[in-house]
């Protein structure tokens, strides 16, 4: 099949910002404009007074906003500034509109100045705070909202990622297919030997339309799991068609490979009509809940988790 998960403009990188021979790089910059810590401190570093001094010149910039200076000494010709928000200052929901006005923002500046190369920081999630996955998900969905509006603007669009658990984003939104063996071996080790939850079955009302049956289901009645379905939070249920999307990642489908510690693939015909159900629960992240894992275990199944939160939000306009 051929299937194209995302813009191929878009790629992330692990790095040093201030190395990149883009046209622009992005600073993630705080509202004074005179330079701080992580990113900002590195980019100011390397590009030399001269970057300062055009800075205290355009006098401040307003989160969510966005400037552009010259690179001084750095290897890329241009700086945009932009200012993330700082987490918990607003409300989740006004970061993410802040930060979606970061990307926007720089990008518009970029585009009216005819940079055709970009790099972008994490911008937010160091001293700001963010959390990384929600500002993987407002970033990529920010850039590719505004490449869906003006697609012949960029030529490259790549998101430099200094640490490692950003990488790993990136890398799980844009290149799904070099993540799935990663994560199927962590998965595989993490989870070898571990039985399946004890789950009671008959105590599993599920929802309130489902009824449960099957041999799977009588042999689960059998042992002593006193908790019921709902207490395992954010039960993911795969709708069929998205299987079919998902099966071609691997020739066995890599449905297989989730172990039935962290999923279990059910039927379940719904009461009434009699139709039967095919889908995945899946124990996600509320760690308050999460009585079934390890430490390592949770961990594996948070970036499992991720991977697809990030696929499916890739595969859903796949278009752009
Ligand atoms: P903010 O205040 O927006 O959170 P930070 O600079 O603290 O800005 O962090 C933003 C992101 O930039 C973090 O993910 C941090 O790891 C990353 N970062 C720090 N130094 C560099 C660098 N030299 N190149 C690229 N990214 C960097």
């Amino acid at each position: 099949m051929n299937f194209q998960f995302t813009n191929p403009i878009l790629s992330c990188v692990r790095g040093d910002i201030t190395q990149m021979k883009t046209d622009a790089i992005v600073n993630a910059a705080n509202t004074s404009l005179l330079g701080g810590s992580g990113v900002d401190g590195a980019i100011h570093r390397a590009a030399g007074p001269e970057l300062l001094h055009e800075c205290r010149l355009i006098g401040g910039c307003k989160t969510g906003k966005a400037v552009i200076t010259t690179g001084g000494k750095l290897p890329a010709k241009r700086v945009i500034h932009t200012v993330g928000p700082v987490w918990r200052a607003e409300t989740a929901d006004q970061a993410a509109q802040l930060l979606t006005d970061c990307y926007f923002n720089v990008l518009s500046v970029a585009l009216e100045n005819n940079l055709k190369t970009i790099a972008f920081p994490n911008i937010s999630t160091g001293v700001y705070h963010f959390p990384k996955f929600d500002a993987s998900l407002v970033a990529l969905r920010a850039v590719r909202e505004f490449l869906a509006a003006y697609p012949d603007a960029f030529e490259q669009i790549i998101f430099v990622c200094y640490e490692a658990d950003n990488y790993e984003l990136y890398q799980m939104a844009l290149e799904p297919l070099a993540v799935v063996p990663i994560l199927r071996a962590e998965i595989e080790r993490v989870f070898d030997g571990v039985p399946p939850p004890k789950v009671n079955w008959k105590q599993a009302t599920l929802r309130d339309d489902y009824i449960s049956s099957g041999p799977e289901w009588e042999k689960a009645a059998a042992n002593g799991w006193k908790g019921r379905w709902q207490d395992i939070p954010d039960a993911y249920f795969w709708e069929p068609t998205y299987q079919s999307e998902f099966n071609f990642l691997d020739p066995d489908g890599v449905l297989f490979y989730y172990p039935a510690c962290m999923v279990r693939h059910l039927r379940a015909v719904e009461q009434g009509s009699g139709q039967l159900h095919e889908g995945l629960w899946f124990a996600t992240q509320r760690e308050d809940r999460w009585t079934l894992f390890t430490p390592e275990q949770k961990s594996t199944v948070q970036r499992f988790w991720n991977w697809i939160k990030l696929s499916q939000d890739m595969l859903l306009d796949a278009d752009c």
